[in-house]
């Protein structure tokens, strides 16, 4: 039981590797695995498949833009379990389906939902972990984060390449409050639910001949590296970038 005894809140994790994620926590036994997400029936029904399976976890609505709601359900985790041991920024949307790769709208979303969005979890999930002197913080970027595509918005790649250094400065800062902050970078994975182009079965196989493992990953493979993240078996690891790509940006 590698979640015995903590609390998980998890943004985005109605559907995606977040469900899966929450799911794979609740197997591990978690004392309570919270899904938040802006769509309420997808994560209700999360919420029930996990109490189905004998897992115990709740859903809480939330937009990651809006800070107070953040409060609101840090606050709430803190009424009813006492404490907040691990916080996966998981919510994000893709810059696939813009035409224009500078659209100003886009960027502006993609920095407000993809970076301010962990900013904002993770100022507010900190303040409760330092109090406790314990906490895990996943924040999840992606390969977009590390290399350039030519087939996105430019605010995808700005949005996670911020993910992955605010979770550098915050590991560098908060290392002696006992909480841990590491990245998480997939690959190639089933298209997000906001994916255009790169959902397009001829640009995956195309994308797919540069990955050296030769298939796309599946939820599970980044459910369990964030597992490790989150449980005690990480204890020396902070300031990480796990990279989860079939070896996409090796070579
Ligand atoms: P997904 O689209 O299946 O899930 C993302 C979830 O975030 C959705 O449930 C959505 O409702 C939620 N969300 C969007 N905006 C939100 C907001 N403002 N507030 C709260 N929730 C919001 O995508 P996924 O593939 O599971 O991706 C999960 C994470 O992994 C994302 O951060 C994504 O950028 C990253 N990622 C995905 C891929 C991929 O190929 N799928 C690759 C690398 C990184």
């Amino acid at each position: 039981m590698r979640m015995k005894d903590k609390v998980a809140l998890l943004s985005g994790a109605a559907g995606g590797m977040g469900a899966a994620t929450a799911r794979l926590l609740a197997r591990e036994g978690a004392k309570a695995v919270i899904v938040a997400d802006l769509l309420d029936k997808e994560g209700e029904a999360v919420v029930a498949d996990i109490a189905k399976a004998g897992g115990r976890a709740s859903y809480a609505h939330l937009d990651v833009t809006d800070e107070a709601q953040w409060k609101g359900v840090i606050d709430r985790i803190l009424a009813d379990h006492g404490q907040l041991d691990v916080l996966v920024n998981n919510a994000g949307i893709s810059g696939s389906a813009e035409q224009d790769l500078y659209d100003t709208a886009a960027w502006n979303r993609l920095m407000g939902i993809n970076a301010t969005g962990v900013f904002l979890g993770m100022k507010h999930a900190i303040a409760a972990m330092k109090k406790a002197g314990r906490g895990s913080v996943i924040n999840l970027s992606s390969v977009s984060g590390i290399v350039g595509q030519g087939n996105i918005h430019v605010g995808y790649n700005a949005s996670k390449g911020a993910v992955r250094l605010i979770t550098k400065a915050a590991a560098a800062q908060h290392g002696r409050d006992g909480i841990r902050i590491n990245s998480v970078h997939p690959g190639l994975m089933p298209p997000m639910r906001t994916s255009g182009r790169t959902a397009d079965p001829a640009t995956r196989a195309k994308t797919l001949k540069g990955v050296p493992l030769g298939r796309a990953g599946e939820v599970d493979e980044v459910a369990y590296a964030i597992l490790f993240l989150a449980s005690d078996e990480s204890s020396y690891v902070t300031g990480a970038e796990l990279v989860v790509d079939g070896g996409w940006t090796a070579v």
